[in-house]
């Protein structure tokens, strides 16, 4: 059985559906369990929708109905008669009216979550509807029953032997030579609250799938012609990576190479299973394969950018060294607080270490950090990563700026930087 995994466009719009179908329709002689993430920018207009909620409530009907529109719009073009869908695009902006009616009565994140989470169920419920109509008989699974987490809402772990147990016995039901149609991103608690895997999870979901059932095969099909050496938003003449390691591209993600979630390549090496990246719009590219195979992997520099990266100096209130004792105090605060260290590094006073700059979260660390430590911050740098890198286009890269920290080893040279 193979996991197909589409992402938000290539289900932005009616003739993307479509396209779905078609990708579906070539492949329909195989056991395919295929793993759907939310309609173009959806996840963004719910998340927008929980911050109404929490600050400015008189906005959510606007932004639901905005919701609808955008599904109706769709479903009125992919249906010869819509009037059956429609009833499932009802009963789910029923839902959103009415659990914004009831106003801000759980945690943001708890919040969060039973919001979130309507993008896959529409986007699903659509597709299964449309390719059934159009001679793929599926079966639509629903990924909260099946992807068990616990209770850390927005970034929920997964339960793995929950969701083994869950997702087997879906499977012995009904049996395991079909088309299955689910949710990415989603999940939930074995008492049945709604939990979300964290932004752009729908990958992590494919991955879940594909190792409980021992897949032959994961494809991530998306609007790039495979895993490229670099963001074609920040450098011009990427090139396609065609074979990498899985330790390649798990160093690639860690380090901000966003093609694929970070959480989806872990359980596919543990079993062995290759991943695909491929186009959906041009079919007979072959994309990207990560396996095994390492033989490939320092062939071509890759070049990482995460912008927008807050550079902080944490040194000792009194001028005594950052010791060991000190460091532990400080990766529990981040560990607490939830923000991810980009790069680090420490001198005799100071440990240095740059951040994403989520206002909400760094607010919170950095009054904390303050209660210890002195805290002094640089915002606006950016952070560059250049694997398998040579000198000149180094040089290059940094022609112009200033580099506030340096790192080499011998695969990978990191800078942060700011603009002069
Ligand atoms: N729809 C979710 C998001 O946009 C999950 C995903 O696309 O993978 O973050
Ligand atoms: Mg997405």
């Amino acid at each position: 059985m193979k996991v197909f995994k589409f992402g938000g466009a290539s289900v932005r719009d009616a003739s993307a559906f479509k396209n779905v179908l078609r990708i579906l329709l070539k492949h329909s002689a195989e056991p395919t369990v295929v793993v759907l993430s939310a309609m173009g920018k959806t996840t963004n207009a719910l998340e927008r929708l929980v911050s109404a909620l929490f600050e400015k409530p008189q906005d959510c009907p606007n932004i639901i109905q905005e919701i609808k529109k955008n599904h109706v719009e769709v479903v009125d073009q992919l249906f010869a008669d819509s009037t059956e869908i429609k009833v499932t695009i009802d009963k789910i902006m029923h839902y959103l009216n009415e659990r914004t009616q009831s106003g801000a009565d759980a945690s943001y994140a708890q919040a969060y979550d039973q919001i979130a989470s309507v993008g896959e169920l529409l986007s699903t419920k659509i597709l299964s509807a449309y390719i059934a109509e159009n001679g793929l008989k599926n079966e639509w699974l629903d990924a909260r029953k099946l992807v068990l987490t616990n209770k850390d809402f927005t970034e929920a772990k997964v339960d793995w032997k929950a969701s083994e147990k869950a997702i087997l016995k879906q499977f012995e039901q009904i049996g395991i030579d079909k088309l299955w149609i689910t949710q990415g991103f989603i999940g939930g608690t074995e008492d049945k609250y709604i939990t979300t895997l964290g932004r752009e999870g729908s990958d992590y979901t494919a991955a879940i799938f594909a190792n409980i059932l021992d897949a032959e095969e994961v494809v991530i099909w998306k609007d790039v012609p495979g895993v490229l050496n670099a963001d074609p938003k920040h450098f011009e003449n990427t090139e396609k990576l065609s074979n990498i390691s899985y330790k390649e591209a798990i160093e690639l993600t860690y380090y901000g190479a966003s093609v694929i979630h970070p959480k989806t390549l872990k359980p596919l090496q543990n079993k062995s299973i290759p991943l695909t990246v491929r186009s959906f719009d041009q079919l007979d590219e072959s994309g990207s394969l990560i396996n095994d195979n390492g033989d490939k992997d320092n062939l071509l520099p890759s070049y990482i950018f995460k912008d927008q990266q807050l550079l902080l100096s944490i040194s000792t209130k009194d001028y005594s060294f950052v010791v060991e004792e000190h460091m532990s105090d400080i990766f529990k605060l981040f560990a607490k607080a939830k923000v991810k260290m980009n790069i680090m590094q420490n001198s005799a006073l100071t440990f240095s270490v740059s951040v994403d700059n989520q206002k909400e979260k760094v607010g919170a660390l950095l009054k904390s950090l303050q209660e210890e430590f002195r805290v002094k911050y640089n915002d606006d740098v950016s952070l560059l990563t250049i694997r398998h890198f040579n000198e000149e286009t180094v040089r290059e890269l940094i022609k112009g700026k200033e580099v506030l920290l340096e790192q080499r080893t011998r695969e990978t040279v990191r800078f942060l930087l700011k603009e002069l």
